[in-house]
C-alpha cells in the first residue's frame, strides 16, 4: 500500500516524503510545482505533476496508486498575500480540499493527514494555546486551514474519513545533511531571511514591531523542526490505521523566542554580525504564540529530537551554506 503525499515538492512535504521513504513506506507525489521544486522529492517515490483542484487528475492518479493513505500539504501560506488575495487562498486551499475528500471518497480512501496550523486560532486569549481553545482566524489564509478542518468533520460524519488535522506552530531547520531545505519564493519566514543576511544574499533584516507586550518588545513564536515534524505526521497515519478516531494536535515545543532572540542565536551559530533594522509592525501578527503540546505527545507519542534553538539553526543553516541559490544549485 502507498502513502499519497500532496504536496510533497514543497518544504514539509518533500521532508516527510524522505522520512517515509527512510522507514521504508512506499510513496507517491502529487504536486503542481507552484512553490515547490521537483529536485527536493526523494527520488524513490512516483512523481505525479498535476493540480489537486483537477479531479480527473486526480482520479487517475488514484487508479495508477494503491492508496491507504494522504497527507495533504498542497496548499498557499503566505499571510500577506491572503490579505491582498482571500479568494486565491480559498480557492486553492478550500475548494481543493473539497475535490480531495470528493476523490478520496470515490476510491474508498479513509485516512487523511492535514497539515493546519496555529493561524486558525487567530490572537490567543490565553498561552499557552491548547487544541480545544476558540479558532477565530484574523487573516484568510487561517479561515481557509479552519474550512478545511470543518469540512473534513463534516466528511467524517458523512463517509466515514477519518483525519487528523495537525496544527503546526513555526517550523524551521533541515534535513541535517544539506540535501534538501527551504527555498520559498518569496520567502516571507524569519529565520531563512535571517539566514540569507548571514549569506551576504540580503542586507539586512527588518523586525516588525518592538513594541508589543513581550519581554524585548519582539514577537515570540514556537518553533518545531522540520524532521520532527514530519515524524509526526508519520505517527498521525500510525494512529488512524490502529482505527482512532479524527483528532487535531499542535506541534510545537512549547516554549517560546522572541524575533531577537532568533537573530541572536543565528549570530552564534553563523558567527557573522547580522545587521538588524525595527520596522512598523506587520499586519495580523499576533504578539505571542506558543503551543501546548502535550496532547501529542501523549496521544500520537511523539518525541520531538530537537529541542535546542542552536541546533535547529545549525541545520537550515547548512542548508543555505550547501545550497546558497536554494534548488537552482541542483
Ligand atoms: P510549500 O509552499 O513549500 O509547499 C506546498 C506545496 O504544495 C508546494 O510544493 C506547492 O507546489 C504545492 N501545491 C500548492 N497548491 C497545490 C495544488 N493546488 N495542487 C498541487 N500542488 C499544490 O509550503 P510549506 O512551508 O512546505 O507548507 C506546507 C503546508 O504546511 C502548507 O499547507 C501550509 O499551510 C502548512 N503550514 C506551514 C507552516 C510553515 O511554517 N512553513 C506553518 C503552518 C502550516
Ligand atoms: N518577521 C520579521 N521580519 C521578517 C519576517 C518575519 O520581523 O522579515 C517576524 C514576523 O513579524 C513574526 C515572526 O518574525 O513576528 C515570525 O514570522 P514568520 O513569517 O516567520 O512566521 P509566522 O509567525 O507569521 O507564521
Amino acid at each position: 500500500m502507498t502513502v499519497l503525499v500532496l504536496g510533497g515538492a514543497g518544504y514539509i512535504g518533500s521532508h516527510t516524503v524522505d522520512q517515509l521513504i527512510q522507514r521504508g513506506t512506499d510513496v507517491a507525489v502529487v504536486d503542481s510545482l507552484v512553490t515547490g521544486h521537483q529536485a527536493a522529492i526523494n527520488p524513490q517515490a512516483r512523481f505525479y505533476q498535476g493540480d489537486i483542484r483537477d479531479k480527473d487528475f486526480m482520479r487517475s492518479v488514484f487508479q495508477q496508486e494503491k492508496v491507504s493513505g494522504v497527507i495533504h500539504f498542497a496548499a498557499f501560506s503566505i499571510v500577506p498575500e491572503s490579505m491582498q488575495a482571500p479568494l486565491k487562498y480559498f480557492d486553492n486551499n478550500t475548494y481543493g480540499m473539497t475535490a480531495l475528500l470528493e476523490v478520496m471518497n470515490e476510491f474508498d480512501v479513509k485516512h487523511i493527514v492535514f497539515s493546519s496550523t496555529a493561524a486558525t486560532y487567530g490572537e490567543p486569549k490565553s498561552i499557552p494555546i491548547k487544541e480545544s481553545d476558540p479558532q477565530v482566524p484574523t487573516n484568510p489564509y487561517g479561515e481557509s486551514k479552519l474550512m478545511m478542518e470543518t469540512m473534513m468533520k463534516w466528511a467524517d460524519r458523512a463517509y466515514g474519513i477519518k483525519f487528523v488535522a495537525l496544527r503546526y506552530f513555526n517550523v524551521a531547520g533541515a534535513k541535517p545533511d544539506g540535501s534538501i531545505g527551504e527555498d520559498h519564493h518569496p520567502e516571507t519566514h524569519l529565520l531563512p531571511i535571517v539566514l540569507q543576511v548571514a549569506a551576504g544574499k540580503r542586507e539586512q533584516l527588518s523586525i516588525f514591531g518592538d513594541d508589543y507586550d513581550t519581554p524585548d518588545g519582539t514577537n515570540v513564536r514556537d518553533y518545531v523542526h522540520v524532521l520532527d515534524l514530519a515524524d509526526a505526521h508519520i505517527l498521525a497515519l500510525g494512529y488512524l490505521e490502529e482505527g482512532h478516531d479524527s483528532n487535531a494536535f499542535n506541534l510545537g515545543s512549547s516554549t517560546g523566542f522572541s524575533n531577537m532572540e532568533i537573530v541572536e542565536a543565528a549570530r552564534k551559530v553563523t558567527g557573522k554580525a547580522i545587521p538588524v533594522t525595527m520596522a512598523p509592525r506587520r499586519a495580523g501578527d499576533p504578539s505571542t504564540l506558543i503551543a501546548a503540546s502535550d496532547k501529542a505527545r501523549e496521544v500520537l507519542g511523539w518525541t520531538p529530537q530537537y529541542d535546542n534553538m542552536e541546533a535547529i539553526i545549525e541545520t537550515a543553516w547548512n542548508w543555505h551554506l550547501n545550497h546558497p541559490a536554494g534548488y537552482a544549485d541542483r
